[in-house]
C-alpha cells in the first residue's frame, strides 16, 4: 500500500562540506543516510529520519541541518497536521500508534505558572557560597514525637526511628528498566548515585548481579510482571518499591518485545530468552488496601523490617484519598508519577490523556495527608517530567520530600527526546538491548555527566533557597507561601494551595 504520510523531517546536507567520510550512514541506526557510488555522493531516506541528532553532532564537517518539513495540510485548528497524520497512520497500519517518553502536550505545565519568593529587606537572604546550606534529605516515616533522655551526661533517643533512606540531595533518579534501557545506563545511573550520596531506581525489569556492589544505592522495584523479584534482589536494595501505575501509562500495563529479550536480559528478568516480557495492568493479588498492605508487609518481613517500603502510583483523578490509603496501607514512602512522566514504550493516546499533572496530584496529596494527621508517617516523591532545579524547588515547597528526574537522565547521557524508545534502535545507546548499538553509551562519561547534573541542580537550588532566606530544604518542604501563582484559576490556586501573585 502506498503511504500518504510526508516525512515528518528533511534532512539537509551542504556537500560543499561533505566529505563523504560515511560517519552519519555509521551513525544513524534508522538507515537514513546512503552513498550513492554512481554520483559519488551521500543522500538520505528523509521518510526514516526521527531527528534525534546523532549525525548531527557527529559529523566531522558540521555538513546536516535537519529541517521540520515546511509542507503541511491546510490550516484547521480542529483537524491539526497531528490528528490527519495520526489517522492515516492508523488506515494504514490499524495498529495502535506507539511513541516514547512524555507527554509532549503545551497545557499540563503548572510550574512555569508558579513564581519564587525572595527576601527583600525585612528577613535576609543567605549567601550559599559562605554559609552552609542543607539539602541532605531522610526519606521514610518520621515518629510523632522524639523521646530523649539523659544518660551520664549525654542526650540519648528513646523513640526507636522506622528505617529510614539518606540522599545528599532531594533528586533521585526515577525507575527505568534493564531492557527499556542499556546496561551501560543502568551502570551509569548507579555509579552516579553512588558517587552524589543519592539513589538510582531498577525499574521493574530486576537488577544485573553486576550492579549488586551498587545496591545501597538503588531502590529495588516490584511491579506487577514480578520480573527479576528474587529473596537476593530484596535485599541487596537499599529499600523497595512496589508499582502500581506510571505517569505515561496509567491503568495500562507493560510489554518487552521478546526481540529485547537477550541473554542478559533474560537472566536478570527470570523469563526465557526471546519472550515476551508482558506486565499485567493490575497486580493480580492487589485488589484493595488491604491486598497492598499484605504485600507491603511480606515484603518486609523477606528484608527483615529494616528497609523502607514505597509505593509508586500514577497520579489520577482520586490520588489523595488513594495515597490516604497506602499511607495506611505502611508505605514509608509514597511516589506519584504525573501525565508527563515518561516511557520506553505506551500508546500515544493513553500518554496524552490520561492522569493529571503532577502539581495538582502533590498539592492534593501532601494537603489531604496533612489534614489527616498522617503526613509524617510516610515521604512523598514526585515525578514526571522534573525539567530542571526551579521545578524541584516549586515541588518541594508544595509539599514533596524529593524528586525523581527520569528523562533529564537520560538527556544529560545524550536523549534527544526523538520519542522513537519504543523502536529499541535509539541512536543514543540510551533505550536499546542492541549490543552495538548499546556502546555508545560510555559509562565513565555518562556518570559524569550525570554527577555534573546532580552537583549543578543541587547549587541552583541552594541559590534559590538562600535567595528566599532558608538555609534548609526541611524548612522549604511544605513551604507554600514561598509560591505565587500566574494566569491560574480560583479553583487552580485553591488546589495548588498558594496565593496569586501580587497578593
Ligand atoms: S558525516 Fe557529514 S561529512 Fe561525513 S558523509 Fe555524512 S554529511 Fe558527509
Ligand atoms: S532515549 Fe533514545 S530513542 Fe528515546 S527519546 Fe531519547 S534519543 Fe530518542
Amino acid at each position: 500500500m502506498k503511504s500518504y504520510i510526508e516525512p515528518e523531517f528533511i534532512v539537509e546536507r551542504d556537500d560543499q562540506k561533505c566529505i563523504r567520510c560515511k560517519v552519519c550512514i555509521n551513525q544513524c541506526t534508522y538507515d537514513t543516510h546512503y552513498y550513492d557510488p554512481e554520483d559519488d555522493v551521500i543522500r538520505s531516506r528523509d521518510e526514516n529520519c526521527v531527528n534525534c541528532h546523532r549525525c548531527v553532532v557527529f559529523c566531522p564537517t558540521k555538513a546536516i541541518t535537519i529541517k521540520r518539513n515546511t509542507t503541511r495540510y491546510t490550516e484547521n485548528w480542529h483537524w491539526t497536521q497531528e490528528v490527519i497524520t495520526a489517522i492515516k497512520k492508523q488506515a494504514e497500519s490499524g495498529g495502535v500508534i506507539l511513541t516514547g517518553m512524555g507527554c509532549d502536550k503545551p497545557h499540563y505545565t503548572y510550574w512555569d505558572k508558579i513564581l519564587l519568593n525572595a527576601s527583600q529587606v525585612t528577613n535576609p537572604s543567605i549567601d550559599p557560597l559562605r554559609e552552609p546550606m542543607e539539602l541532605r534529605t531522610f526519606l521514610g516515616p518520621k515518629p510523632d514525637k522524639l523521646e530523649l533522655e539523659l544518660e551520664n551526661g549525654d542526650v540519648v533517643l528513646k523513640t526507636k526511628l522506622s528505617p529510614q533512606l539518606c540522599v545528599e540531595t532531594p533528586i533521585l533518579f526515577a525507575a527505568m528498566s534493564y531492557g527499556a534501557v542499556s546496561f551501560n545506563v543502568h551502570l551509569a545511573l548507579a555509579r552516579a548515585a553512588a558517587q552524589f550520596g543519592t539513589l538510582m531506581n531498577t525499574g521493574e525489569g530486576g537488577l544485573d548481579k553486576r550492579l549488586y556492589k551498587y545496591g545501597d544505592h538503588i531502590i529495588v522495584q516490584v511491579a506487577s510482571g514480578r520480573f527479576g523479584v528474587s529473596l537476593d534482589y530484596l535485599n541487596v536494595g537499599a529499600a523497595i518499591e512496589i508499582k502500581i501505575g506510571q505517569g505515561a501509562k496509567p491503568g495500562i500495563g507493560g510489554h518487552l518485545p521478546g526481540e529485547k529479550v537477550t541473554v542478559e536480559i533474560s537472566r536478570t528478568r527470570m523469563i526465557p530468552v526471546g519472550t515476551d516480557a508482558l506486565s499485567p495492568a493490575p497486580h493480580h493479588d492487589i485488589y484493595s488496601i488491604e491486598d497492598l498492605h499484605q504485600l507491603i508487609y511480606a515484603l518486609k518481613e523477606a528484608t527483615d523490617y529494616i528497609k523502607p517500603v514505597g509505593v509508586k502510583i500514577a497520579a489520577v483523578h482520586n490520588s489523595a484519598a488513594i495515597a490516604s490509603g497506602m499511607v495506611r496501607a505502611g508505605a514509608d514512602f509514597i511516589v506519584l508519577d504525573g501525565v508527563r512522566g515518561s516511557t520506553g514504550a505506551a500508546p500515544k493516546v493513553i500518554r496524552d490523556n490520561v492522569g493529571i499533572p503532577i502539581e495538582l496530584a502533590l498539592a492534593s496529596v501532601d494537603q489531604r495527608l496533612r489534614e489527616e494527621g498522617i503526613r509524617n508517617k510516610t515521604s512523598i516523591i514526585v515525578s514526571g517530567g522534573i525539567r530542571g532545579s526551579a521545578d524541584i524547588v516549586k515541588a518541594i515547597a508544595l509539599g514533596a520530600d524529593a524528586v525523581y528526574i527520569g528523562t533529564a537522565a537520560l538527556v544529560a547521557i545524550g536523549c534527544t527526546l526523538c520519542q522513537k524508545c519504543y523502536t529499541g534502535k535509539c541512536p543514543w545507546g540510551i533505550a536499546t538491548t542492541d549490543p552495538w548499538i548499546s556502546k555508545r553509551v560510555n559509562p565513565d562519561i555518562a556518570a559524569r555527566r550525570l554527577v555534573n547534573l546532580l552537583q549543578a541542580w543541587s547549587l541552583e537550588i541552594k541559590e534559590m533557597m538562600g535567595g528566599m532566606g532558608i538555609n534548609s530544604i526541611e524548612s522549604l518542604r511544605g513551604n507554600r507561601s514561598q509560591l505565587r501563582g500566574v494566569g491560574l484559576t480560583d479553583t487552580e490556586l485553591k488546589i495548588l494551595g498558594i496565593k496569586m501573585a501580587g497578593e
